[in-house]
């Protein structure tokens, strides 16, 4: 008997979208299914919109700093329904642009759910298919201490009428400190409620301090070492009540405090996939599942949870089961960013990680770069060079300052070639930049072991 389809792909994200179109190209009969938006979460309700939100609030603070280039300009009122219908028009762009990606396989617009490990049942149909991947990605973690039913999560954020003036945000993570970036920068009195002491645990500690230190001197207050206990709604108003007895009124709560595999009532069981204890698919290095014929890719095997890397994991499926075999990428440093105010640009090891692996020489600079030199801000960069002693190779850069992402994209080449400290330091810089830093750290600032 044949199949309807040679694979069916669960979720119209960034990761399966780009599966199903390279399994198109390369001849197979491939059938999508999306229940929600084309392009998934990146594209609607995350890194898209996030970075645009990012841009509005760097917009009023270089109104702001202009005037100490001699404009005579301050940044006025932000109008925040405006954004959000400018960005709802941008991102209704992309919206359809995914959609006619999909042109090459066959589209349904419905939730699809496994019967058994080659039928779904997709919006009420019944589909089979020879192989089947999973690409339906990861929902905000929901929290779940009394009156939790207040706060909102970031796929709420993004549609907000208006912007409140109280704003707490609730975890240390990617999300929460480039969200209280967006808020602050857009003129809400923002608090942040972190468990650890500085927020992004698992970035180098250096950044992790220097953010800490750059968001308190936006204004934003940051309750170090602290849970919540239960959030209270007093009329419009929601009192969010820490563990240590602390009451922080608001008028909106954001709860950042993760994402989850999205797996429920996807019948899991009745294909033999199996999970892990947080619901995520658990795959092999090939991404495939428990189940022979069926893949996982994405966020919703909880490997490394970032856009490009389900891409690269789609495309490469692609590639092995129906093209000329797998492209090989470098998913041990892969380099990335956090676009909080100022961002975080970081690729490979920390230096408590490279310690681990022999003594480390570390390079740091941190400085008032040129443009805050007039603008009146106090802002300050901070650049750093992990480097591997024995071999000298530069395992580790980290950069938090205005266009660290930028500048850590070309860094992550060198670094995934293999670069020297050597290489570093015969390397011509480009003046006057920030990023010709990277070049002329000579002096060894301590050595980590
Ligand atoms: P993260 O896992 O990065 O952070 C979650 C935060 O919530 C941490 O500070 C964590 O604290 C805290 N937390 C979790 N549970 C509790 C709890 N019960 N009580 C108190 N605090 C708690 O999640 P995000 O939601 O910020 O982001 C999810 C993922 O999305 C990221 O890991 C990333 O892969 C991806 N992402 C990437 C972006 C980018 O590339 N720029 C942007 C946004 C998201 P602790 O550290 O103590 O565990």
């Amino acid at each position: 008997m044949s199949n309807d389809f040679d694979v069916f792909v669960i979720g119209g994200g960034s990761g399966g979208v780009r599966f199903a179109r390279m399994a198109a190209g390369h001849g197979a009969k491939v059938g999508v299914a999306e229940e929600r938006f084309w392009g998934g979460t990146c594209v609607n309700i995350g890194c898209v919109p996030k970075k645009l939100l990012v841009m509005a609030a760097e917009y009023g603070a270089a109104a702001a700093d202009s005037r100490g280039f001699g404009w005579d300009v301050a940044p006025g009122r932000h109008d925040w329904p405006r954004l959000i219908a400018a960005k709802n028009t941008e991102i209704e762009r992309l919206n359809g642009a995914y959609r006619r990606l999909m042109a090459t396989c066959t589209s349904y617009d419905a939730r699809a759910t496994f019967l058994d490990a080659h039928t779904l049942d997709v919006g009420g149909q019944r589909i089979t298919a020879e192989r089947i991947v999973i690409a339906t990605g990861g929902r905000p973690v929901r929290p779940a201490f009394p009156g939790a039913e207040h706060c909102i999560v970031s796929d709420d954020a993004f549609y907000l009428p208006e912007l409140p003036q109280r704003i707490v945000v609730l975890g240390g993570g990617y999300i929460a400190v480039e969200f209280a970036g967006i808020f602050a920068g857009l003129g809400a009195k923002v608090d942040v409620v972190i468990r650890q002491q500085l927020p992004l645990r698992g970035f180098d500690e250096d950044m992790r301090e220097g953010l800490a230190e750059a968001m308190e001197t936006q204004g934003i207050t940051l309750h170090r070492g602290k849970t919540v206990a239960s959030v209270e709604a007093i009329g419009t108003t929601k009192r969010v009540h820490l563990a240590d007895g602390t009451m922080i009124d608001a008028d909106l709560v954001f709860s950042a405090l993760g994402r989850q595999a999205y797996t429920q009532g996807l019948g899991l069981d009745a294909a033999g996939v199996e999970t892990n204890g947080f619901g995520a698919v658990t795959v092999n290095a090939e991404s495939q599942t428990s189940a022979e014929n069926i893949y996982a890719i994405g966020d919703v095997t909880d490997r490394l949870n970032l856009t490009p890397v389900a891409i690269a994991e789609g495309h490469s499926l692609a590639d092995r089961l129906y093209g000329p075999g797998p492209r090989k990428w470098d998913l041990d440093r892969v380099a990335t960013a956090v676009f909080s105010s100022p961002p975080i640009g970081t690729v490979g090891l920390t230096e408590a990680e490279a310690a681990k692996n022999g003594p480390a020489d570390i390079y740091v600079a941190k400085f008032t770069p040129m443009r805050h030199t007039l603008s009146g801000r106090t802002r300050k960069t901070i650049m750093k060079l992990v480097v591997d002693q024995a071999s000298q190779k530069v395992v580790g850069a980290h950069m938090l300052g205005e266009d660290a992402p930028e500048i850590l994209q070309g860094l992550s080449i060198a670094i995934n070639a293999g670069a020297t400290k050597a290489d570093f330091d015969r390397t011509v810089g480009i003046h006057p930049t920030a990023a010709e830093e990277f070049v002329t750290m000579r002096t060894r600032t301590r050595v980590a072991t």
